[in-house]
């Protein structure tokens, strides 16, 4: 077990390289398997999922494409507080089997709102493949179809994920330290 430090706080090894990498394997098998014969667009949100969403289309075997897009916060005016819009999204999705790529879902909020604003615009389908899912979180309704793993409720860095910027570049997934 490794600890690093990043800013004010200092975190442990908490996943492994190696089994994130079995895991992410599994989640591409069962996409391979899922989706063969519908040329799926994949939907990657960043900047969390960039890792995640490399070493998975590198197993994929079916013909399939792959956007990036960002999710802008800003504060809204209406009542719901904070609204997330969606940048970056050229392509046509009407009547196409789409699979958002996501780092990690928290309270699902945020994947809940992407899914309604690209199901606006005429999918045939819209799975979801997540690296991460804090399931005790969870507060909406959400239908993920592909999780490479559930993690409890800390806050964590690595494989891509941040803490104020920083941490991405590591391989494994490190947890907070209290
Ligand atoms: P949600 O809308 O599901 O609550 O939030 C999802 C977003 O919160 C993720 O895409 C990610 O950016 C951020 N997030 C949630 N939990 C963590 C965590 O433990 N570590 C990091 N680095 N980001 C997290």
């Amino acid at each position: 077990m490794s600890v690093i430090q990043i800013k004010d706080k200092r975190f442990k090894t908490f996943i492994p390289e190696e089994q994130i990498m079995k895991e992410v394997a599994r989640v591409a098998d069962e996409i391979n398997r899922d989706l063969s014969g519908t040329n799926p667009l994949f939907i990657s949100v960043l900047n969390g999922s960039f890792m995640f969403t490399a070493d998975l289309m590198k197993h994929l075997t079916m013909p399939c494409e792959v956007s990036f897009v960002k999710l802008a916060s800003y504060e809204g005016t209406s009542s719901t507080g904070k609204v997330k819009e969606l940048v970056g999204l050229g392509d046509d999705i009407t009547g196409r089997t789409v699979v958002i790529v996501e780092d990690i879902v928290d309270t699902g909020l945020t994947m809940k709102q992407l899914v309604e604003t690209l199901r606006a615009r005429g999918p045939k389908d819209i799975k979801i493949a997540t690296l991460l899912v804090k399931p005790d979180k969870l507060k909406v309704e959400l239908d993920i179809n592909y999780v490479a793993m559930n993690i409890p409720n800390d806050f964590i860095v690595g494989y891509g994920l941040d803490y104020d910027g920083l941490g991405r570049n590591y391989r494994d997934i490190y947890t907070v330290i209290e």
